[in-house]
């Protein structure tokens, strides 16, 4: 779209092209529908980091390009535009979990996960939610007791993505039982643990499975703790960035939801006129278009302003509007495809189905509304009026 190239240097410009010309090349929304049932699009993810794309959020000396946060969620606007499994499992390498290594890890862990996850011979998984809590986490159980040079994992955790994949997982943990939000640090734990075990996996109207996950006194030497009391504010700085990743999968499926709704709306007639022709159906188009614009405008204001991390304010709104505009565009763009729109061979079908995660994961709407009202019920200055939150 125009007022996107607008805004993209020249190599941002080559990064999205190579993306789209490979999407296209291994027909990655054709073959979307594959993985409805679950199955994991290693191919796809194998194609993309051979042109760098898992390794976009590493730092060079790891093998990565340590691209600027807007460059990553560019690519995965792209990528979510052809086949949304896809994006989910690039997400997990440019996210949270490999910013958390990245940063908090020792260096020889570094040196051995980080090239890895890169050139996609391993995958990254981040364990936060628990069966009693999700978004309420200062109530998370699973707990880590430091003794000596050793650290023993204890705890439930569940809808993890990624659970039969990754190699490590990036463990939220309370740290010898010390309680309420700022008890939480993370420990980095490798699926080979003796204690480790995948206990239940859900299949998801995405397609993608999550699990649930035991970690039945899992020992890993101290150094795996990446993060103990007091770190909490940390991982929120780190999970920021996936305020920002969410929200760009969202965008990419309402052009994708867009882009089918127009193509189908140009070809149906009834009664030989276009669909396209009725005013009814030009306002749907007209309205998706405009929701979809602004949304990428709250959303590349918070990726561009990211420093490294961005803003949690903006980050909010954005992901807060944008994962609602895209279940609203998904919807009207399946309408105007009839009943046909509702049949598993039409690919709206599958952008409709996947679009639903966006204001579930990565913080949920509700959770996010009560951060961005409590600022401005806190913040807000009536003189100065929105100059004071610093937007602009
Ligand atoms: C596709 C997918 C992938 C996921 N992958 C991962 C992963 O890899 N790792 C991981 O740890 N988790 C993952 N999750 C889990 C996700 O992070 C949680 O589902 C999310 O945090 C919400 O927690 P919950 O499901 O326990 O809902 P709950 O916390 O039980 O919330 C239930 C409802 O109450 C609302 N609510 C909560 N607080 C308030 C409030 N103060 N005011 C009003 N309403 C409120 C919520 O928004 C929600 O609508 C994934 C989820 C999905 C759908």
């Amino acid at each position: 779209m125009q007022s996107q190239r607008l805004m993209l240097n020249e190599d941002q410009r080559a990064l999205i092209g190579a993306v789209r010309s490979l999407c296209k090349a291994k027909n990655f929304k054709g073959n979307s529908i594959k993985y409805l049932d679950g199955t994991y699009p290693s191919e796809n993810l194998q194609d993309l980091a051979a042109i760098g794309v898992l390794g976009m959020s590493i730092p060079e000396e790891y093998g990565g390009s340590n691209l600027p946060v807007f460059d990553t969620a560019l690519v995965l606007e792209e990528i979510a535009k052809n086949c949304y499994p896809t994006a989910m499992g690039v997400m997990s390498s440019l996210g949270v979990q490999t910013r958390v290594i990245a940063t908090y890890a020792p260096e020889h862990m570094k040196q051995d996960i980080l090239p890895k996850v890169a050139t996609g011979e391993i995958a990254l998984a981040v364990c936060m939610t628990e069966t009693h809590a999700g978004t309420d986490v200062p109530n998370y159980k699973t707990n880590t007791v430091i003794r000596g040079d050793r650290a023993i994992v204890q705890g439930v955790k569940t809808l993890i993505s990624k659970a039969n994949e990754a190699q490590w997982f990036v463990v939220f943990t309370r740290i010898d039982g010390t309680p309420g939000r700022d008890g939480i640090g993370c420990v980095l734990v490798n699926r080979d643990s003796p204690g480790f075990e995948v206990t239940a996996r859900y299949h998801t109207m995405g397609g993608e499975y999550l699990a649930e996950i035991q970690f039945n006194q899992v020992e890993v030497p101290v150094e795996n703790v990446l993060l103990r009391q007091g770190g909490f504010k940390k991982l929120l700085t780190a999970f920021n960035t996936q305020r920002c990743l969410n929200p760009s999968i969202s965008l990419g499926l309402a052009e994708a939801a867009f882009e089918e709704a127009i193509s189908y709306v140009r070809e149906r007639t009834i009664r030989g006129q276009h669909v396209s022709e009725f005013q009814g159906i030009r306002w749907k188009l007209a309205d998706m278009y405009r929701d979809i614009e602004a949304g990428r405008s709250l959303l590349y204001r918070a990726a561009l302003t990211a420093n490294p991390f961005p803003d949690p304010h903006e980050a909010a709104i954005a992901k807060m509007f944008v994962n609602e505009m895209a279940i609203r565009v998904a919807n009207e763009a399946l309408q105007v495809h009839g009943g046909y729109g509702f049949t598993n061979d039409y690919p709206i079908s599958r952008i409709y189905r996947g679009v639903r995660y966006g204001t579930l994961g990565g913080g949920a709407t509700e959770a996010l509304k009560d951060l961005v009202g409590k600022r401005l019920v806190e913040s807000f200055d009536p003189v100065d009026g929105f100059l004071s939150q610093g937007t602009f």
